[in-house]
């Protein structure tokens, strides 16, 4: 069971948790912001890239994600999360 409660909705955030910079918010097209998979935060492309497994309860699944979602499959994780709690 994957969980969606944690999905932080994108909306009005304007920078990176992890390093504060300002997302691309005035050319969409340059919009760098990205969901990590095992917090629900939301975090510029580079501080939230790498791509591990994560338990399947514990994977973050976005709101309005269709059935095609695969949480078995390997998940992008924020730094932080990748260094605290999925990294040995
Ligand atoms: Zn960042
Ligand atoms: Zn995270």
């Amino acid at each position: 069971m994957s969980n969606s409660s944690k999905w932080v909705l994108d909306t009005n955030l304007r920078e990176c948790a992890v390093c504060l910079r300002e997302f691309g918010t005035n050319k969409p097209a340059a919009s760098n912001k990205t969901h990590c998979r095992y917090c629900g935060g939301v975090y510029c492309r580079a501080c939230c890239y790498e791509c591990l497994s994560v338990p399947a309860e514990d994977v973050v699944q976005a709101p309005q994600e269709g059935p095609g979602f695969d949480p078995a499959a390997p998940q992008r994780v924020c730094v932080r999360c990748a260094e605290v709690s999925l990294h040995q």
